[in-house]
Formats: structure tokens, C-alpha cells, sequence
């Protein structure tokens, strides 16, 4: 991400950039399955595979355990969350629900042309994406940038306490990481179009609509995850 900008003076990357691009590393591979749900990930292991000192390794895992991606036990060391339970996965779809229609519609009513170019231009960071190194770093900076898309949403909407709410569950990591299909990214853009041409028409209603059908949809694509 940003390793070639952060360097100092004489050109060296700085350690925090170290540190980023081995998150973004360890990010990846938990996202695309590579490291599957529940496997232990070994600090010594991981540092000695990414030619690092373990100290950017675990400031990685702590970011990570943040996120809700890796656990930490007792004794045992890191590893990779279990998946979403199915009852975990409709619970959250209905928490979705509850919540992001309405935040659409409120931030309808209070778009300025300033904070409509701001979501507009988080949508267009979901088509571009930068160069599609791989298709595992594509997927998974998808699920950050939908993330942001929906969280500039709920900024408009100007909420903080649902924004709070929704942000806490890292949604857009755990659902993503449910299913790795292009499929899923193609017609979540679509349906993105349509929330952004009713923000445009500052037509309250059917972004709250645009948003309802968005949402359902995307159950619907996930929920092939648990067949
Ligand atoms: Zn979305």
C-alpha cells in the first residue's frame, strides 16, 4: 500500500510501512483461505517465511486480532478466526438490515455535493483498485473498499453511534471471507450504481430501497457458502 511512499530521507522503508506490508501479506492469505479458518499461525514460522524479524509479525497479528481475523489463546499463539456460523451470518444480515437502509436514506437527505464526490470516489476505489497483482490481493482489498464505500454511508448519515455499531463487526471482512467469487464483486458494483444514481436524484426512498436490495442480494449470494 503505501511502502514505496513511506521511506526516509536516505530512501530506506521506514519500519511502520515494514510493518504495513506485512499485514496486508498475512491480511491476504487469511482473506483468500490460504491460511484456512482455525490454523494455528505460527510467529517464528511466518517471520522466517516472509524473511522479517517476528516484531512486524506480531504488531501484524494484533492489528489482525483487532480486525476479528486472527484469536489469540493462552499458550497456544495465534490463529485464524473460525468462519461466520450460519446463525451467526443471518444474524448479521438482519443487524445489516436493521441498520443501513435507514443510514442510506439519512445520508440522502443530508448529501452536500462535497460528501456525495466523497462516496462517489469510494466507489470508483472498488472498480479500479490498482494493478490485479493477484487475484487473492484483488478480493481481498474488495472487501476493504466496500468496507470503506458503505462506512462513507453511515459518515453522511452522521450517526456515530451506528456507525460504531456497524464498523465494530468488521462485516465486510468476515463476509467476504466467506466466499471467494468473482461473481460477487461484479454484481455488488452493479447494485453500488444504483444506490449512487439515487443519491444523485437525492431520492431518499429509493436509496433507501437501493440499499435494502443490495444487502438482501448480497445474503443471498453468501448464503451458497453453507450448501
Ligand atoms: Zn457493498
Amino acid at each position: 500500500m503505501a511502502v514505496s511512499t513511506d521511506r526516509d530521507p536516505k530512501g530506506f522503508v521506514r519500519p511502520s510501512s515494514i510493518a504495513e506490508s506485512i499485514h496486508e501479506r498475512i491480511y491476504e492469505r487469511i482473506m483468500s483461505l490460504e491460511i484456512p479458518p482455525g490454523a494455528r499461525i505460527p510467529i517464528d514460522g511466518l517471520a522466517r517465511e516472509l524473511n522479517v524479524s517476528q516484531t512486524p509479525v506480531r504488531e501484524a497479528l494484533t492489528r489482525l486480532e483487532r480486525e476479528g481475523l486472527v484469536r489469540k489463546a493462552h499458550l497456544i499463539g495465534y490463529s485464524a478466526s473460525p468462519q461466520l456460523t450460519r446463525k451467526e451470518f443471518d444474524d448479521l444480515y438482519k443487524f445489516r438490515l436493521l441498520l443501513e437502509p435507514e443510514s442510506a436514506r439519512q445520508a440522502c437527505l443530508k448529501l452536500t455535493p462535497d460528501t456525495l464526490a466523497r462516496i462517489e470516489s469510494a466507489a470508483a476505489d472498488m472498480e479500479k483498485g490498482g494493478p490485479p497483482v493477484d487475484r487473492n490481493s484483488r478480493y481481498s482489498r474488495f472487501a476493504r473498499a466496500d468496507a470503506h464505500f458503505h462506512d462513507e454511508i453511515l459518515r453522511v448519515a452522521d450517526n456515530e453511534f451506528v456507525r460504531q455499531a456497524l464498523n465494530d463487526q468488521h462485516i465486510h471482512l468476515h463476509i467476504f471471507r466467506l466466499m471467494f467469487h468473482s461473481r460477487v464483486t461484479q454484481e455488488a458494483l452493479e447494485e453500488h450504481d444504483r444506490l449512487l444514481s439515487a443519491f444523485r436524484r437525492a431520492d431518499a426512498d429509493s436509496a433507501y430501497e437501493a440499499m435494502k436490495e443490495h444487502i438482501e442480494r448480497s445474503r443471498d449470494r453468501l448464503a451458497a457458502a453453507f450448501e
